[in-house]
């Protein structure tokens, strides 16, 4: 499958990885929007947010829950903000769901 995330699980494509686990992979992002910017994403390959099914729900809790813990990992305490972009409205440019986590300089409100 041609997937760009799917490859940095794979280790086809370097990227800065700050955790892996059994299920999830979390890296920084390429183009930071804040001094904090990393992306968690499932290892297997989920194209967007309208493709979790009942049986994804823990994983969605366990993707939530480790952004949290990684967030406080990189000084993120005073505030950090989470995003997952869904599909062409949303602003989705790769097709395997990832959570973005911002932190460390002030965020704004209503985002773009
Ligand atoms: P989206 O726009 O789909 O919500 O976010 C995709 C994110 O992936 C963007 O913030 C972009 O900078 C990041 N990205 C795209 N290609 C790569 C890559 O090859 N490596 C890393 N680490 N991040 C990437
Ligand atoms: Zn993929």
């Amino acid at each position: 499958m041609d997937c760009l995330f799917c490859k940095i699980v794979a280790g086809e494509i370097p990227a800065r990885k700050l955790y892996e686990d059994d299920q999830l992979v979390a890296f920084h992002d390429i183009g930071p929007q804040a001094p904090v910017h990393f992306l968690v994403i499932p290892k297997r390959h989920i194209a967007t947010l309208t493709d979790l099914d009942e049986t994804d729900k823990a994983l969605a809790g366990h993707l939530l829950y480790t952004a949290q813990q990684l967030a406080s990992e990189q000084g993120c305490d005073e505030g950090f903000r989470l995003v997952m972009n869904c599909n062409e409205l949303g602003g989705q440019t790769v097709g395997h769901i990832h959570m973005h986590v911002l932190g460390q300089r002030q965020l704004h409100w209503p985002p773009g």
